[in-house]
């Protein structure tokens, strides 16, 4: 596989996780269930966790939601962050109930001292802190001098909370996001910080948008960003099921071959000559294919004359024709199937295919 060249950040640690300082690019998510709802939050963890998200944020918007925070730390299979806004006193919480970490943005807490409050927290548990600073809730100063959020304004913004922070109260165990909903504002804040820092980051574009907007934007800036070695976590946002967001970061992290989990699925767009409904039948196979972790080249093609031809090189694929499936393996066809069957058969085929080289999923 071929590697780019990581930029050079410093180690920090986020419960079991490794973040920075080349440990692999670690993918976020975050719950959309009410975190006052434990069994719901779970569930949604577990979930996340199949797909292969690896730290999981959730909304703390009361002291409740804090409080609900020890039984989802303590069940949830991901290391957790709380996320904060204004109160500090939540963040406290937060850290007691046993997150492993917090995502805070010392802009918008009130008072130097109240961040110290946290800071002292997070330090006497070694709970990590990310610093997130966000384009809609810069310093009013900063917004003065720099003409808006621009780049440079969010960088200033970070490295001000980092001078505190880490000159001031000695803590290091910390990563940093810069976030705003503009894509080159994002590239150029995050290129700007890491010329001039090397606490590692968090990457991600907020309020991306809907599943191809979102996803859009997330890829060229996330792309733009990690191919030039930025970046040590990331999340996609979107305005979906969160489960989508993994799914999209993993492919971003396939694309550029920093990162593999799990079977690469290749598809065709379908021409006259498909007489399936392939573009169910490829979502089926993209849901169930996002569980397993094998890596695996899977196709799902839409005519049996030119499908196995086409996707030569997948381990397994499908194809359909006129009520039939085919099930090919290399380019060669191994069995023909009802089209009702094609994806009992595809999926078995894999799991044959995996009992043979002894692997799982
Ligand atoms: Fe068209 Fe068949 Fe190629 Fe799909 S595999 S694009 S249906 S020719």
């Amino acid at each position: 596989m071929m590697s780019l060249s990581r930029r050079q950040t410093r180690q920090i640690t986020l419960g079991p996780l490794k973040i920075g300082g080349g440990a692999p690019i670690v993918v976020q998510s975050m719950t959309n269930t009410d975190t006052r709802d434990v069994p719901a939050t779970l569930a949604q963890i577990k979930r996340l966790a199949r797909v292969g998200c690896e730290v999981i944020r959730v909304a703390v918007p009361d002291e409740q939601a804090a409080r609900a925070l020890k039984e989802i730390v303590s069940k949830s299979p991901l290391p957790v962050i709380a996320d904060i806004h204004f109160d500090w006193r939540l963040a406290i919480s937060a850290i007691e109930a046993g997150a492993h970490g917090v995502r805070i943005n010392p802009g918008n807490i009130k008072g130097r001292e109240n961040v110290a409050r946290v800071i002292k927290a997070a330090k006497e548990r070694g709970v990590c802190v990310r610093i997130g600073v966000n384009a809609g809730s810069l310093e009013k100063d900063l917004l003065r001098t720099h003409g808006g959020a621009t780049a440079e304004a969010l960088v200033e913004s970070a490295l001000r909370h980092l001078d505190y922070i880490v000159g001031d109260l000695g803590f290091e165990n910390l990563k940093v996001s810069l976030k705003s909903s503009d894509v080159w504002t994002t590239i150029s804040a995050y290129r700007l910080f890491s010329e001039r820092s090397d606490f590692p980051l968090h990457l991600g574009v907020t309020e991306a948008g809907g599943l191809i907007p979102g996803t859009v934007k997330s890829s060229v800036a996330l792309g733009i960003l990690l191919a030039e070695g930025i970046g040590d976590t990331i999340r996609v946002s979107l305005t979906r099921d969160p489960q989508e967001e993994v799914r999209v970061a993993y492919e971003i992290l396939r694309s550029l071959k920093l990162r593999e989990r799990g079977p690469e699925i290749i598809s065709c767009p379908t021409c006259g000559r498909c007489e399936i409904d392939l573009f169910a039948i490829a979502e089926e196979v993209e849901r169930r294919a996002a569980q397993m972790e094998a890596p695996l080249k899977l196709a799902v093609m839409g005519c049996v004359v030119n499908g196995p031809g086409e996707a030569r090189e997948a381990d397994v694929g499908l194809a359909g024709g006129k009520g039939v499936g085919i099930i090919f393996r290399k380019g060669k066809i191994i069995r023909k199937v009802r089209e009702s069957e094609i994806l009992e058969a595809f999926f078995a085929e894999v799991d044959r295919l995996l009992e043979e080289r002894g692997g799982s999923h």
